[in-house]
């Protein structure tokens, strides 16, 4: 074993929830490390819009400005959003006029560029360290600590520290290590995420709309300034990842609008990358002296923007209750509400809106959706527009 290192929250993973918790102890002088098991932030096309209670805690981190600086426009100011037919029929929108008077701007920005915004406010601070090619492979309680064992390029290392934040992702080691489960189900469809140039503009799309279909049902968007598009549809269950690779164009085929056939060299494709969407959260938030955040805690559909939403806002909550034990004199048992509340915001918001989103988009009939409940309400006035997007609020 090498060297043991001391500080008082070791952080585990540099994905955006690990970052932003870290970011937010850095900012109060709480001594923080963070070990990341690849060299750098992680690129895969995951997150690129951040729901209304999850821009708060990235203006408070102060990384909000500089993301839409990196992600937006300023055409991308006018906000609109859209559910459609495959046949690109408006069934429902939310528009400039419904937005809440005081609130935010948005926030559209890949997570990959939002964690490299995070990764460089955190480097300012000496009291914050960030140790790419760490990767935790055990944690064990001592008394009034944990040690970590990491491995390294230059070997096994132990780092100590009072309290742990495990910011690992959905297939969290630390979860593993503290024996918890992961409970839930795994939808049967693929989801493929593709980052794509192609001229949806020119062709009646806005910057971002949701597709109604039983097969087809995806998201697509404008991802940033260069007018990059993420295309993230579903897939059938049965096909092989192999099979999922070879059936691209044909969806684009499906999806995309303007003339049919599609030609091939219509578009570009920059990456294409297949996951499976789960609905799952771990039974406790925490163990003894280690915490989940993040995926590491829960899981949801991507169709919604809830995910990191949820994970940035709990990366708030974690960092405040941390701050206020070992900075402000508060019980430890503050500890506990942040596990007990972020834990029920899952449950109660995060689980049920992502999945009634998946469902709405994978269900509905398009003929009949003007009798859809969702769809009622987002086509009867801006109050009630207002207000369902007010309620979004609630899970910060
Ligand atoms: C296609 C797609 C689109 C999405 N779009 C949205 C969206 O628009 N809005 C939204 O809110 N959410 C969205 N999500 C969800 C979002 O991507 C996740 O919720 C988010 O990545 C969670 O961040 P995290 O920091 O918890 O975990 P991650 O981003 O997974 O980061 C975990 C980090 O931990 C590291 N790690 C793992 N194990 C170890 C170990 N043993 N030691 C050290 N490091 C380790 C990993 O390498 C990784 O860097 C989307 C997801 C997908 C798949």
């Amino acid at each position: 074993m090498g060297s043991t290192t001391d500080c008082e929250v070791l952080v585990v993973g540099a994905g955006p929830v690990g970052l932003l918790t870290m970011l937010f102890l850095a900012k109060a002088g709480i001594n923080v490390i963070l070990v990341e098991s690849l060299p750098d932030v992680d690129k895969s096309p995951r997150a690129m819009a951040y729901g209304a209670p999850a821009i708060v805690e990235l203006e408070r981190a102060g990384v909000a400005a500089e993301a839409r600086s990196v992600g937006m426009v300023p055409s991308d100011y006018d906000f609109r959003l859209r559910w459609i037919t495959i046949d690109n029929k408006t069934l429902g929108e939310f528009r400039s006029e419904d937005r809440i008077p005081g609130s935010f701007d948005a926030v559209l920005c890949g997570q990959y560029e939002l964690a490299k915004i995070m990764k460089q406010h955190v480097s300012q601070y000496q009291n914050a360290s960030i140790l790419f090619n760490h990767k935790l492979s055990n944690i064990k309680e001592v008394e009034g600590a944990l040690i970590a064992t990491v491995e390294t390029p230059e070997g096994n290392k132990e780092i100590s520290a009072k309290y742990l934040a495990g910011c690992d992702g959905g297939r969290s080691t630390v979860r593993k290590l503290l024996n918890l489960t992961y409970d839930g189900f795994t939808l049967p469809q693929w989801l493929v995420a593709c980052n794509v140039r192609y001229p949806f503009r020119a062709h009646g799309f806005d910057r971002s709309q949701f597709i109604v279909h039983p097969d087809h049902f995806c998201l697509v968007g404008k991802i940033d300034p260069t007018d990059l598009w993420r295309v993230s549809y579903a897939e059938k269950p049965d096909l092989t990842r192999e099979e999922v690779l070879a059936n691209v164009h044909s969806k684009f085929e499906a999806i995309f609008p303007g003339p049919k056939p599609l030609p091939k060299d219509a578009y570009t494709v920059e990456i294409v990358s297949p996951y499976r969407i789960h609905q799952r959260s771990a039974p406790s938030y925490r163990k003894g002296r280690a915490f989940l955040a993040g995926d590491a805690a829960h899981a949801c559909s991507p169709f919604g923007g809830m995910g990191l939403t949820t994970g940035i806002c709990d990366a708030g909550g974690l960092a405040d209750c941390l701050i206020g034990v070992l900075r402000k004199g508060c019980d430890d048992s503050l500890l506990d509400r942040y596990a007990d509340i972020r834990r029920q915001k899952y449950q109660d918001i995060t689980n049920n809106v992502s999945y009634s989103n998946t469902c709405l988009l994978r269900d509905t009939d398009p003929e009949k959706a003007s009798e859809h409940e969702f769809f009622r309400m987002m086509n009867s006035s801006t109050e009630v527009r207002r207000e369902m997007l007010k309620s979004a609020y609630i899970l910060g």
